[in-house]
């Protein structure tokens, strides 16, 4: 709590004082939060954070709660790996996986959950809710189970199996919706008006929500030796993530504990939902929506809220980028991380490592340039898109049957050096 001192708009800069409210009531704006950054500037430094919990909450006095009663189920510090197969099978010189699939709900969710799971409690609700396209909803899920509130969770009713499973488990109620994730999201927006005890936490704890993911720009770039990366490249659905993973790199040098930020923002869509990246190429601030139709059904928000936000920053972060790939290239994009790497990422990490194998093919990255891909959902959530995958040689328990059968694949390693 100690220092958001208010709510301000983004559009005419109206304060609000600290609520639950996410507009503006004069011009209808999003409402964003107020920090005392001369009073974070002196109490942080990298020692404090590097005493702090091994989890996001290191970056408390970024976040506006009290970090001393996060609800915390050990989200965030996770692993940001080394590269070095995908990178020479790719051309890149230096390139880092930042590893967000491994939180406790398997998504990066679980880090703008935390924070407005926390928030809600210090405001005094009592039912947690949140329109999902599909992580969201575990998520939320998890959480409401560890705070011990009703939760409620709203979801397309075209989902993936193992992302309804991966919610209901934690015992909410859960809703399919007959619709797409941008009918979930007006539903749940007339419900949220309708029930005053309910924390949506993607629409009334929007605010607070959305500041979980500049945790992930805090921890790339202390991960990286307190430097941000000259490129990062970040899947974009309402947008809020890719504008966040920004402002946190950009705190830490307004706040003296990095140089500048010089990063290369490159946001990811699949061609079949890409309402940011056409008006990107259409150097355009405002997006047309769309009806998404895409196997990365996380990515699936036809009109993003988050999207002029995202614009603006690839416009002003120099030689930025925000492109889309076709689904067979999302496939093959799972199967390259996980048979590089040995990361199996969902549809969404797909999007992000065919779009960063185009950048590569378009020669963004200049040798010695640092590179994050940001993978944020886990791959066992969307098998339905690798099902092809589930066909083992099949042999009787007999050598004679396996010495017939059985073909040995080439090993991997062997890829990246030949040819
Ligand atoms: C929600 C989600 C995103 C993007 O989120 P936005 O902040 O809405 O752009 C990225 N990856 C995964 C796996 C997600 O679930
Ligand atoms: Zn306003």
């Amino acid at each position: 709590m100690a220092y958001a001192s208010a709510l301000h708009c983004r559009e005419c800069g109206k304060e609000y004082p600290i609520a639950p409210i996410h507009v503006c009531e004069w011009c209808f704006g999003p409402l964003e939060i107020t920090y005392d950054y001369d009073a974070i500037s002196r109490a942080i430094s990298r020692e404090k954070i590097k005493d702090g919990p091994l989890t996001m909450w290191r970056y408390a006095d970024l976040l506006p709660v009290d970090g001393d009663n996060a609800v915390d189920i050990g989200t965030g510090m996770t692993p940001l790996l080394k590269a070095d197969n995908l990178g020479r099978e790719l051309g890149i010189d230096e390139l880092w996986i930042k590893n967000d699939a491994v939180n406790p709900s398997y998504s990066f969710k679980d880090r703008v959950v935390s924070v407005a799971v926390t928030k809600a409690l210090e405001f005094g609700f009592d039912t947690l809710a949140c329109a999902s396209t599909g992580n969201l909803a575990g998520a939320v899920a998890a959480h409401g189970a560890k705070a011990n509130m009703r939760t409620l969770v709203f979801i397309p009713r075209d989902l993936e199996v193992g992302k309804v499973i991966g919610a209901a488990i934690y015992g909410p109620t859960v809703v399919a919706v007959d619709g797409n994730y941008d009918d979930v999201n007006r539903l749940c927006s007339e419900l949220a008006d309708a029930h005053e005890g309910w924390a949506f936490v993607n629409i009334n704890m929007r605010p607070y929500y959305s500041e979980g993911s500049k945790t992930l720009g805090y921890e790339v770039v202390e991960q990286l030796g307190w430097k941000a990366p000259d490129h990062a490249v970040v899947p974009i659905a309402s947008g809020s993530l890719f504008t966040k993973i920004w402002k946190g790199m950009n705190e830490f040098a307004s706040l003296g504990l990095i140089d500048d930020v010089r990063t290369k923002m490159h946001g990811a869509q699949a061609d079949g939902c890409s309402p940011v990246a056409r008006a990107f190429s259409e150097e355009q601030l405002h997006v047309r929506p769309v009806v998404p139709d895409t196997i990365a059904k996380s990515l699936a928000i036809g009109n993003p809220a988050d999207a002029y936000y995202a614009l603006k920053i690839a416009q002003e972060a120099e030689g930025s980028t925000i492109g889309s790939t076709p689904d067979p290239e999302i496939i093959d994009g799972i199967k390259l991380l996980a048979q590089s790497e040995g990361i199996f990422t969902e549809t969404a990490g797909g999007v992000v490592i065919a779009n960063l194998k185009k950048l590569a093919e378009a020669g963004r990255f200049q040798k010695g340039e640092s590179v994050v891909a940001f993978i944020t959902g886990n791959g066992l959530k969307t098998i339905e898109a690798v099902e092809q995958e589930a066909n083992p040689i099949n042999i009787t328990a007999t050598v004679s049957s396996f010495e017939e059968l059985v073909d040995l694949k080439p090993q991997v390693g062997t890829k990246a050096t030949s040819s």
